[in-house]
């Protein structure tokens, strides 16, 4: 510190020796757009930004009327009239979009700005006023682009959600056809069959008798296929929302009880020990041939997933619900095949290992939630799984009179 200069005095010093070139400098340097306006309309300052947004050198603002510098009759020349209105008024104007147009060379240049203008006080009095101005024309270029590459995705996005679309409805309409046309040849050659063999034991006994098992692996094939055919039906049912219940008196635990029976010879042949907690009666009411059809899933999967292991059914009633659970101690699910295997042709299995179409948890969901209940699984891979089903022993809605429906060989 130079001798006898205090702290305070070289501080003012210094502050005093910027003062004079501090407004000018910063108005030639600073990027944004600002001016400041006497009440005459004289541009008293001009930051160099916003002199070359209006397309002249700073100091040919300088101390000239607004309406000189800037053509009086364009999208700039409204800024005078704003201008005075905040020097009358003593209110600023904020966020004033303006939009100019700028001939050019042969296409005309759109540049978009947005205006502030605040009144300078002094004692009270509104003696200039101060405009700042925003090039919005660049981020709206830019939103512009965005927002046009994000409509062109949308349009992308909706026209292959209707592609899909309509290639699902031709799906399920080509599902719906075939399986109509595959049961009337099917339901013949089951008839004829049938009198084949009759016809074959009639003539030549020893004959008949040879041929029993070969008619039966036959009709065991032909009862096979038109499962399979009742299952695409439902499918296409299913999605024109036509599945309907006829639900009726029933003793569930009569019903399961047959179904074991039922099941029992493939039960046998995949190895699986049955063990069936059942007892008493379990009356509601239900669509017997829906609540098979569940069974039919639930069991057939069970020995087809579970083959050489222990397979354990029960059935309780809780309060109003009937609570099936059928376990098998078999492959087991994943995590990723629990969350999908409800879906319409979802498999958790490959194709080369165990047949299917991946549609008998969907039809039983459908059916399941159709009588009010849920169907659930418990299940890790390689450690079994258990289904267990919960069905109200009343139904939801009751039945309006007989509806027409085919299932699982039903008369239409
Ligand atoms: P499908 O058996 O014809 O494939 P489903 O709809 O009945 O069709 O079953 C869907 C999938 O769920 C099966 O492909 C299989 O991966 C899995 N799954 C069903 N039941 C069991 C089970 N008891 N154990 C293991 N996986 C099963």
């Amino acid at each position: 510190m130079p001798a006898g200069e205090s702290a305070p005095e070289r501080r003012e010093a210094s502050s005093e020796g910027l003062r004079p070139v501090a407004l000018s400098e910063l108005m030639s340097t600073m990027p944004l757009g600002m001016a400041v306006v006497d009440r005459e309309l004289r541009f008293v300052e001009v930051s160099e930004a916003l002199a070359s947004l209006n397309g002249l050198p700073r100091e040919a603002h300088l101390g000239r009327l607004m309406d000189e510098v800037m053509n009086p009759h364009s999208s700039l020349g409204d800024t005078a009239r704003r201008v005075r209105r905040v020097l009358e008024t003593g209110e600023p104007l904020d966020g004033v979009e303006i939009i100019h147009r700028e001939p050019g060379m042969g296409v005309e240049r759109t540049r978009v700005f947005r205006a502030s203008y605040h009144p300078v006080r002094r004692d009270g009095e509104v003696i200039a006023a101060c405009i700042y101005v925003e090039d919005l024309t660049e981020r709206r270029r830019v939103e512009a682009q965005r927002d046009a590459g994000a409509a062109r995705e949308r349009a992308v996005r909706e026209q292959a959600l209707r592609e899909t679309q309509e290639a699902v409805r031709a799906r399920d309409e080509f599902l719906s056809v075939a399986a109509h046309e595959l049961r009337t040849p099917l339901t013949s050659m089951r008839l004829h069959l049938q009198l084949l063999l009759r016809q074959v034991t009639g003539a030549q006994p020893a004959l008949g008798q040879e041929l029993a098992p070969r008619g039966q692996v036959l009709e065991r094939q032909l009862s096979r296929l038109g499962s399979l055919v009742n299952t695409l039906l439902d499918v296409s049912r299913l999605a024109a929302g036509k599945l309907s219940l006829e639900p009726r008196e029933l003793d569930l635990v009569q019903v399961v009880r047959q179904m074991v029976d039922a099941f029992s010879e493939e039960f046998a042949r995949a190895g699986c020990e049955l063990a069936v907690h059942v007892s008493g009666t379990l009356p509601g009411q239900w669509d017997p041939l829906r609540v098979e059809q569940v069974l039919v899933n639930l069991l057939s999967n069970a020995a087809k997933y579970g083959a050489g292991r222990p397979v354990e059914i029960s059935l309780v009633g809780e309060g109003t619900v009937a609570v099936l659970a059928v376990k098998d101690h078999g492959i087991g699910i994943s995590e990723d095949g629990m969350a999908r295997l409800f879906g319409k042709f979802e498999r958790a299995v490959s194709e080369r290992h165990y047949g299917g179409l991946g549609l008998g948890l969907y039809i039983t969901r459908q059916i399941v939630e159709a009588m009010g209940g849920s169907i659930t699984v418990r299940s890790a891979q390689g450690q079994g799984s258990t289904f267990i089903l919960r069905l109200p022993t009343q139904p939801r809605v009751p039945s309006v009179g007989i509806q027409a429906m085919v299932v699982g060989g039903r008369a239409k």
